[in-house]
């Protein structure tokens, strides 16, 4: 679906000047947007963020500034979906009441199910509330699913009076002492007015603790406007996106989220009940943008931002040093790196910094040598010298290496090592001397 993308993608990195490859593909990535749904003025908002950064920030050591360029895309949508974190799904106090609103064919009725079966296997007590009079069917659709998950379903088809109901309804399951009460309601009236009237109605007689808009992730560009006029009704307090199973782009989600400000909770993906998921924005961004390994790479840059801090440098003055100072060395060797610019400034030292390796050798080494460390355990990190045969074999093991570059890097580590204390005794000495730091 965003094979669009991907060839934007691939162009920006074969690209030779920066500035230019940035502009196209803020270009690319607004068109995409937008053909995926997501609102005109949001998808310009977005992309001119990113321009900015793009253009004033540094990459970290280590990083190259296309790698920085997508981590920052990658980065802005996801601020825009709530962030990196998993949405807060436990409900704050008990009983808690929920709300569903959203159009006629939305999920509505499916995702009240789901809601409910997803919260009994969290260990509530759940009831489900048919307030959706409009439909006549309604009333027998969410009876058989609550049959279907074993969970209660309030209702009377007797009665027009969708408030009356929900109210009727919510005080039945509050009473028995049921922890978790869903409220279904009508998509559709004879007139919009009445619709959204009936959910104001219905959210002021009950008070819910949270309203959730469920929407159609498949509902295209309309998704930004049918948000607006719902939270404007009764604010929203949370999402709900479904149907993200077919070929729905997803980008109505996040039209709907700035619409509302409400975060996306859940995700519908599929007809029965246990197709229901948390959500989580990187996966959604990584749909969006089509690039597959967008989150490798993501982190890959979180990583290397890592840099020596004063204390670390204190450590290697003070002799003291284990696995970790080296993984940063190592991250920070790939350009002039902090380490070494430091000991340079340093009057008198005059020493040589190890880890001299053929710059044409440097990248496959450090790819190797930094899996290398990833692969150790804590207690390795920190004691190398505990490395013995079979540790060694199980790092390399671990790392997808040969043992020759365990050897490698702890033979490194053994110079700096030496290194380290060297240093402390000149210090000590310069101390001495009356030269001090
Ligand atoms: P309501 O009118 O808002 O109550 O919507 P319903 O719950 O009755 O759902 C409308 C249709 O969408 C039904 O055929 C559902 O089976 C279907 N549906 C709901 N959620 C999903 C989903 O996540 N994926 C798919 N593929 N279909 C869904
Ligand atoms: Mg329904």
């Amino acid at each position: 679906v965003f094979e669009n993308l991907k060839e934007s993608i691939a162009k920006f990195f074969r690209s030779e000047k920066y500035e230019e490859a940035v502009n196209e593909f803020i270009k690319d990535l607004q068109k995409e947007l937008v053909k995926s749904d997501v609102n005109l003025n949001l998808a310009f908002e977005i992309t001119k963020k990113i321009k900015e950064r793009a253009l004033t920030q540094e990459p970290p050591v280590g990083v190259s500034r296309k790698e920085w360029f997508l981590s920052i895309v990658y980065e802005e949508l996801v601020k825009l979906l709530g962030g990196d974190s998993k949405p807060s799904i436990k409900p704050a106090r008990k009983p808690w009441i929920i709300m569903l609103v959203g159009l006629q064919g939305s999920g509505k009725t499916t995702t009240a199910a789901k809601l409910a079966y997803f919260y009994k296997l969290e260990g509530y007590k759940v009831g489900l509330v048919a307030a959706d009079t409009f439909r006549p069917a309604a009333y027998d659709q969410l009876r058989q699913l609550g049959e279907q998950i074993g969970v209660p379903v309030y209702g009377d088809p007797s009665i027009e009076d969708a408030v009356e109901i929900a109210s009727r309804g919510v005080k039945y399951f509050v009473e028995k002492g049921f922890e978790v009460v869903i409220i279904d309601t009508a998509g559709r009236h004879h007139k919009e007015e009445d619709l959204l009237e009936e959910m104001r109605l219905i959210s002021s007689s009950v008070k819910p603790d949270e309203i959730i808009l469920v929407i159609d992730g498949s509902i295209g560009q309309q998704a930004y406007n049918i948000a607006k006029k719902f939270h404007e009704t009764t604010p929203i307090g949370s999402i709900i996106v479904t149907k993200l199973d077919g070929t729905a782009k997803g980008g109505g989600a996040l039209s709907a989220v700035a619409a509302t400000g409400a975060p996306i909770k859940f995700v519908g993906l599929g007809e029965k009940v246990e197709d229901f998921e948390v959500f989580k924005p990187s996966k959604l961004v990584g749909r969006v943008l089509g690039y597959g390994d967008i989150e490798g790479l993501v982190e890959r840059v979180k990583r290397i931002q890592l840099e020596l801090t004063e204390k670390d440098v204190e450590d290697i003055m003070e002799g003291r040093l284990n696995m970790r100072l080296v993984y940063k060395q190592l991250v920070s060797l790939r350009k002039m790196g902090p380490l070494r610019k430091i000991l340079q400034m340093i009057p008198g030292l005059g020493v040589k910094i190890p880890f001299e390796v053929d710059p044409k050798d440097l990248e496959l080494k450090l790819s190797k040598w930094l899996a290398v460390i990833n692969s150790m355990t804590y207690d390795e990190l920190d004691n190398p010298e505990i490395i013995d045969k079979s540790r060694l074999k199980r790092i390399a093991r671990g790392a997808g290496v040969d043992a020759e570059y365990v050897r490698e890097l702890l033979k490194q580590y053994d110079l700096l090592k030496k290194l380290s204390k060297q240093l402390k005794k000149r210090k000590d000495l310069l101390k001495k001397l009356g030269e001090g730091f």
